[in-house]
C-alpha cells in the first residue's frame, strides 16, 4: 500500500489574465507547478506523482512522475486521478493545487502524521479578515475566530474519498467540502501562512522582485582639529576626515552604493561639490534624500556589506555602534548588516594614517 501525491495545474486560470497558464508561469526561476512537484518529490513520501494538466510538460528528468489529462473543472480533474489510481494499491491520496507553490516538507510530514489516525486530514488558516456574509439581500456579520479558510494539500484515505466522488454530484471547489457536505469527519490542522495560493497575475508581480547590486568607495585624507565621523558617528580620534561635508567615508561610499544599485548616478550628482548649500553638511543629512529615493522607487535592502580601509581606529572597537547607526539611518535591521576591517600593512597614505578608505557593495530588491 502506498501513498500518492495529486498536483492540480489544470485551471483555467479565470482570475489571472495573463496568455500563459498560470501554472506555467515562471516564479523564482522555475514555472509555478514545479515548486509542490519538486517538494513532493523530495519529501519521499509518495511512490507516483501525478501531475493533472492539459499542457505538454517536460517530466522526462523526474522519476515517477505521472501526466493525467486535466478535466473542465477542478472538480473533474481530481477524478481523473482518482480514476487513474483505482486499480493500484493505494493508501492515502495528497491533493494539492499547483498554484501553492510554496509547499513545505514539514507541512507535508504534519499531514501524514494525522493520517494515521484519521481519514481526512486539511489544513487551514484562520482569517485575519473580519467577515461577512449575505444572505438573500443582508450582510450579516461571521465571527471570524470561527471561520477556516482551508489549504492544500488535503489528504485522504483513497478509497473513502474514491467513493464519495464516486455518487457525489454536487460542485465542490475542494475535497474537504465534500467530505462535509456528506457529514464525514474532516481532521483540520493548522496550515502555513507561507502556503499561500497565487491567483493574480497581481499576485505574482509583487512576489516576482528583482535584485540590483551597486558598489561605492571613498577615500578621505585625515586631517588635525577635525572630529573623526564614521558611519554617522562620532569616533574619539587624534584626526578627522577633510572634505566638503564632515568627510564620513562609510556613508559617501554607502550613498554610492545605493545610487548605483538605483542606477541614479552618483553622490556629485546629488550633493555638488562646487555648491556652497552642501558645505559642513553632516553626512547622514546627505543620506537621508537617498533613503527617500530607495521608499519612493519602492527598492528594498538586501543587506550592506563594508570593508572600512585604514590602519585606525581598529573596526572591532567601533563596529557594533557603527552598524547601530546606519541600522538606524537606513531603518533597517542590524542583521543586514556587515562591517569589515581592513588594514593596508602600514603602506602608502592609509598605512601612514594620513587617509582612510571604505568601499561598499549594496544589494537591493525591487
Ligand atoms: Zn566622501
Amino acid at each position: 500500500m502506498s501513498d500518492y501525491f495529486i498536483l492540480l495545474s489544470a485551471g483555467k486560470s479565470k482570475r489571472f489574465k495573463s496568455k500563459l497558464k498560470k501554472q506555467f508561469i515562471i516564479y523564482k526561476n522555475k514555472p509555478l507547478f514545479e515548486h509542490s512537484l519538486q517538494t513532493a518529490i523530495k519529501s519521499k513520501f509518495f511512490k507516483e506523482i501525478l501531475i493533472v494538466t492539459n499542457e505538454k510538460i517536460k517530466t522526462t528528468i523526474y522519476k515517477n512522475v505521472k501526466i493525467i489529462k486535466g478535466g473542465k473543472e477542478r472538480y473533474d480533474s481530481t477524478k481523473n486521478a482518482l480514476n487513474y489510481l483505482k486499480n493500484k494499491k493505494v493508501n492515502n491520496v495528497y491533493i494539492h493545487d499547483a498554484a501553492r507553490p510554496n509547499l513545505s516538507i514539514k507541512l507535508l510530514k504534519r499531514l501524514k502524521n494525522k493520517l494515521k489516525t484519521n481519514t481526512a486530514v486539511v489544513p487551514y488558516l484562520n482569517s485575519e479578515n473580519s467577515v461577512k456574509y449575505k444572505v438573500i439581500n443582508k450582510i450579516k456579520n461571521l465571527n471570524r475566530d470561527n471561520v477556516l479558510l482551508t489549504q492544500t494539500p488535503q489528504c485522504f484515505k483513497f478509497k473513502e474519498l474514491f467513493n464519495l466522488y464516486k455518487t457525489n454530484n454536487l460542485k465542490i471547489t475542494d475535497e474537504a467540502s465534500l467530505y462535509l457536505n456528506n457529514n464525514k469527519k474532516v481532521k483540520f490542522i493548522l496550515g502555513e501562512k507561507n502556503n499561500f495560493k497565487i491567483t493574480t497575475i497581481n499576485d505574482l508581480k509583487n512576489l516576482n522582485s528583482k535584485n540590483y547590486y551597486g558598489i561605492g568607495f571613498d577615500i578621505h585624507r585625515l586631517i588635525k582639529n577635525k572630529k573623526l565621523y564614521l558611519g554617522g558617528v562620532k569616533i574619539p580620534f587624534h584626526s578627522g576626515l577633510r572634505g566638503h561635508s564632515d568627510g564620513d567615508v562609510i556613508l559617501h561610499a554607502i550613498i554610492d552604493g545605493l545610487l548605483g544599485a538605483m542606477r541614479k548616478g552618483d553622490i556629485g550628482t546629488l550633493f555638488p561639490s562646487n555648491s556652497n548649500k552642501f558645505k559642513n553638511i553632516r553626512s547622514k543629512n546627505m543620506l537621508a534624500p537617498v533613503v527617500k529615493l530607495l521608499k519612493d522607487n519602492n527598492f528594498d535592502i538586501n543587506n550592506i556589506d563594508i570593508n572600512l580601509i585604514c590602519e585606525n581606529p581598529k573596526v572591532s572597537k567601533i563596529r557594533n555602534k557603527v552598524i547601530k547607526s546606519i541600522s538606524s539611518l537606513l531603518s533597517i535591521n542590524k542583521g543586514l548588516i556587515n562591517l569589515k576591517g581592513k588594514t593596508v600593512e602600514k603602506l602608502g597614505i592609509i598605512g601612514k594614517e594620513q587617509a582612510i578608505a571604505c568601499e561598499v557593495i549594496c544589494s537591493l530588491s525591487r
